[in-house]
């Protein structure tokens, strides 16, 4: 401001200057000019009298003073020049201030010299005996004028320069102090700004706009924020520098970013290098669907370009989580693969026995033990097949059966007793221990389960422990009620022990998983599928209760199921 007003005044100065500089230059150049024909009328007067009186010899000795004085008789030549030889000039009668000396008895003249730089000033005035005496007189050209007033004008124009400066401030801390003080929060109450109120009344309608639009996208904003805050998807804004323009908290956790990382460029704060490419990528106009492990898990990214005016001015990334997805894939591929090996075993049995009974190849007294043979695997086909159907069952919703108040003790009651036969057969001991007393059975061993599923524990954990028992041994099935004094839950808690051959401990942690078992032929023996525990873990689950092994090899194995009561 100061600089503007500043070269605004040295402007308008120096046009002034120069202005009165021309009009006083041109002023005292005609007033000295004047001044000097009068001095050089006077000087020609004195030497025309001079001459008259004294003839040629007026000159001698005279001190001439800087004039030229030329004599010239009435032909036009030169009888006498104070600067040069008469004999050296040529003819002066044309001369102009001679020439109106001889018509009128005196006459003026001014001419430039040869040098241009000079002037000169001519006076010639008619003597009483026809000759022309003339005085003639340099004078300083207008230049040479304006040289001579250089160092004043130079004074001048640093003076000058140091009033404009200190004007220029004065006058624009003036001007910028009044705006300063202005109160734009609310422009219409300034006092004293009749000059800026159009202005005021401007801002004061662009403010009440953008307050509009202020609401308007922070509500819009709100929206977006909400909906994307609710996703489990990762969402993420970028603008074409990469920067962040919105990210939710799924993607915000995803990445391992802070949630407040708008504005920062992601491709910096982004450590995972694969995802940094991916973004990169889409900000280069590329549709990019990718799945890639982060902290252990499997997402499935979707980065798109986004165009504005056909020009890429951003790209969005979603996340999907896919781990579950996937292992749910692999688990389906693997449970194929393990049911179609477990299903032919059975099947390559049954077909060999009838083709050797088809063929009258089997002696009669051996035809028993081959259609036993058929009949055993074509049992084990069928509880293989059971034991399949109920796990699809199961996964595809055990949270959809109908739930109940269920007694724990009840059902193990009648799935154990399910049970005692083949106990008898395999010479094991089944025992059923409540407490306190087993007839006074109360509301404590209650739940809000699946009867079928209930049972379904009771009976393959019970199975397991017969199956997997020695001669002689026992098994224990109890059912307590448990209360948890820190977290004020109350449980119910299934446990069945036994005194057989044990798992070993490297084992432990996998005989839940589907077909897996520690000894396949062992329990091919004793008719296991190696869906038993799996369907265990399953029921377990629909109903939020822990599952708890404890096994020493050659010492027993117990499981402990522990359902949250009432729930
Ligand atoms: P299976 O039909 O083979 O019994 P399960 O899923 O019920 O399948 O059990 C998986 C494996 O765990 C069994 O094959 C067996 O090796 C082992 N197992 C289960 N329960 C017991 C137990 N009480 N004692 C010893 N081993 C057991």
């Amino acid at each position: 401001m100061t600089k503007r007003i500043f070269r605004a005044i040295i402007t308008v100065a120096m046009v002034v200057l120069l202005a009165c500089l021309v009009l006083v230059m041109g002023v005292l150049y005609n007033y000295f000019t004047d001044v000097q024909l009068e001095q050089l009328r006077i000087e020609t007067t004195l030497a025309g009298q001079g001459v008259t009186n004294e003839g040629e010899s007026y000159f001698e000795g005279l001190d001439v003073r800087g004039y030229r004085i030329t004599w010239i008789d009435q032909e036009g030549d030169v009888l006498y020049d104070t600067s040069i030889n008469p004999g050296d000039m040529e003819n002066h009668l044309e001369r102009e201030e001679v020439k109106e000396a001889i018509d009128v008895g005196f006459g003026e003249s001014v001419r430039f010299s040869n040098t241009l730089m000079k002037r000169s000033v001519y006076s010639a005035q008619l003597l009483g005996d026809g000759t022309v005496i003339r005085v003639s007189d340099e004078q300083n050209s207008i230049i040479q004028l304006f040289f001579g007033m250089i160092q004043p004008i130079f004074f001048v124009i640093i003076a000058m320069l140091a009033i404009a400066l200190f004007m220029a401030s004065k006058v624009s801390k003036l001007v910028v102090a009044p705006l300063n003080n202005l109160d734009l929060d609310n422009p219409l109450e300034n006092e004293n700004v009749d000059e800026l109120a159009p202005f005021m009344r401007r801002i004061h309608s662009q403010q009440r706009q953008l307050r509009i639009q202020e609401i308007e996208l922070g509500k819009r904003k709100e929206e977006f924020e909400a909906v994307t805050k609710s996703m489990s998807e990762g969402l993420l804004l970028l603008n074409r520098d990469g920067d962040v323009l919105s990210i939710n908290k799924a993607a915000s956790e995803i990445l391992g970013v802070s949630e407040f990382v708008a504005g920062k460029n992601i491709l910096v704060v982004s450590r995972i290098l694969e995802f940094r490419k991916i973004a990169q990528a889409a900000l280069e106009g590329n549709i990019i669907e990718r799945i890639i492990e982060i902290n252990e898990r499997d997402y499935q990214i979707d980065a798109n370009p986004i165009y504005a005016n056909d020009e890429i001015s951003g790209a969005v990334v979603l996340f999907f989580d896919v781990t579950e997805k996937n292992q749910a894939e692999q688990m389906r591929r693997e449970f194929t693969a393990n049911v179609s090996h477990e299903l032919k075993t059975p099947l390559h049995s049954i077909s060999g026995c009838a083709e050797l009974l088809l063929n009258d190849i089997v002696k009669p007294e051996d035809t028993k033990q081959f259609t036993s043979q058929i009949y055993t695997e074509a049992q084990r086909m069928m509880t293989l097949v059971n034991d399949i159907i109920y796990l699809s069952q199961l996964d595809e919703g055990a949270l959809d059966m109908k739930r109940e108040r269920i007694n724990v003790y009840d059902v193990a009651k009648e799935t154990v007793s399910s049970l005692s036969a083949e106990a008898e057969k395999a010479s094991v001991t089944l025992d059923l221990l409540c407490e306190p007393v087993c007839d006074n059975i109360t509301d404590e061993y209650s739940i809000n389960g699946i009867r079928r599923l209930v049972s379904s524990i009771v009976y393959n954990l019970t199975e397991n422990a017969i199956k997997y028992n020695r001669e002689g041994g026992s098994v224990s099935i109890s059912v307590n009620a448990e209360y948890d004094d820190k977290t004020y839950e109350k449980y119910v808690v299934l446990t069945v022990s036994d005194t057989g051959i044990g798992i070993p401990p490297e084992h432990q942690a996998r005989i839940f998983e589907r077909f897996y078992r520690v000894d396949k032929s062992h329990s091919k023996e004793v008719g296991g599928t190696g869906l038993g525990l799996s369907i265990v873990k399953h029921a377990a689950k629909a109903h939020n209760a822990e599952i708890t092994l404890n096994s020493v090899v050659g010492g027993g194995t117990s499981v402990e199921v522990r359902f949250p009561a009432g729930k």
